[in-house]
């Protein structure tokens, strides 16, 4: 829900903030989720411009979220986790032992925004499909097969210091919160978008309702040299907002007044749940990207005494806590 959505005028440039949700706070599951049953769709890779088909698994406690490679021998498996990392230049790009599986972001996200902890996700090349640009696709798929709770408890990272990267202008910083929040702020020199701002109480209906459907942007001129060097192959107005000089291709429009840093939101619940683990703590993010959300979790990784892992018995206050695990 938007409580709050004004247009203001800030240093001769618009600000757009909204505030979606305090009253819910964040959904907080005290056990871990997965599918009640697969789920699969077919879909084009948007640096690859090649058909993929993908089936989502339910998966056992404890599982995580896993992709599969079914196009290759002996159908190689990998986490999603920060450490299997191998790209952020332009999607997120996870690796191991010379196969990988790129663009999972909007995916990951997804499985973030709806609170699932255990998936398989099989697919046949090496890109996830990129869908309509946003992660509704997905949410709809997963909504579609259900979702089952299961018995094992869910552990939680719980920020207890504020955990902050800064550099050129960008910042991701981590405050302690009994809730996951993300608040983002966006600037670029141009007209149709300058600074916008959002904040949100992550929530499986805040996801659904607010930031799913924000599909993925682009300038036209990034995109015409993107395609020049063989990227964004499979990229289009179907699946992308294009931003010309001073005017939006996509002939349907914008989704939100501030679709922009809802993306933008998006993107760094999937970056953030790279950790592995869902989250308490409210992210604050500067013009920040998928690279420096990465610089981000190795930076929260260093920093060990900022956090600690946990399953929780009550949603408030936090010191009800049942017991710890050392990672
Ligand atoms: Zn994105």
């Amino acid at each position: 829900m938007i409580l709050a959505f004004s247009p203001q005028p800030c240093e001769k440039t618009i600000t757009v903030y909204s505030i979606i949700s305090r009253r819910n706070m964040s959904t907080i599951y005290l056990h871990q989720r997965t599918l009640a049953k697969p789920v699969s769709c077919t879909g084009i890779g948007m640096h690859s411009g090649k058909t993929v088909h993908l089936t989502i698994h339910p998966a056992p406690i404890n599982h995580g979220i896993k992709f599969v490679r079914t196009d290759l021998p002996e159908c190689p498996t990998i986490s999603a986790h920060f450490n299997m990392v191998v790209d952020t230049s332009l999607a997120t790009v996870i690796g191991y032992d010379g196969f990988i599986v790129s663009t999972i972001e909007h995916l990951m996200a997804c499985f973030a925004g709806l609170s699932i902890d255990n998936a398989l996700v099989e697919l046949d090349a090496y890109e996830v499909p990129i869908m309509d640009g946003s992660a509704g696709p997905f949410a709809d798929m997963i909504q579609r097969a259900g979702i089952k709770e299961q018995l094992g408890p869910r552990y939680y990272f719980v920020v207890n210091k504020p955990i902050e990267l800064s550099e050129n202008g960008k910042s991701v910083i981590i405050y302690p919160a009994e809730a996951f929040r993300i608040s983002c702020t966006i600037q670029y020199d141009h007209p149709l978008i300058r600074k916008q701002a959002c904040s949100i109480f992550v929530s499986d209906r805040v996801f659904e309702s607010g930031i799913c459907r924000a599909r993925t942007y682009g300038f036209m001129h990034e995109i015409d040299y993107l395609k020049r060097y063989g990227f964004a192959r499979g990229g289009s107005l179907d699946n992308a907002i294009v931003i010309d000089k001073n005017k939006i291709l996509n002939n349907e429009g914008l989704r939100f007044p501030d679709e922009f840093v809802r993306h933008k939101i998006l993107d760094c619940i999937g970056d953030i749940s790279l950790l592995g683990m869902p989250l308490l703590g409210h992210v604050v993010l500067h013009r920040s990207g998928h690279a420096f959300n990465h610089a981000f979790l190795k930076k929260f990784f260093e920093q060990r005494d900022s956090w600690e892992t946990r399953t929780l018995t009550a949603i408030e206050p936090l010191d009800y806590v049942s017991k710890s695990l050392a990672i």
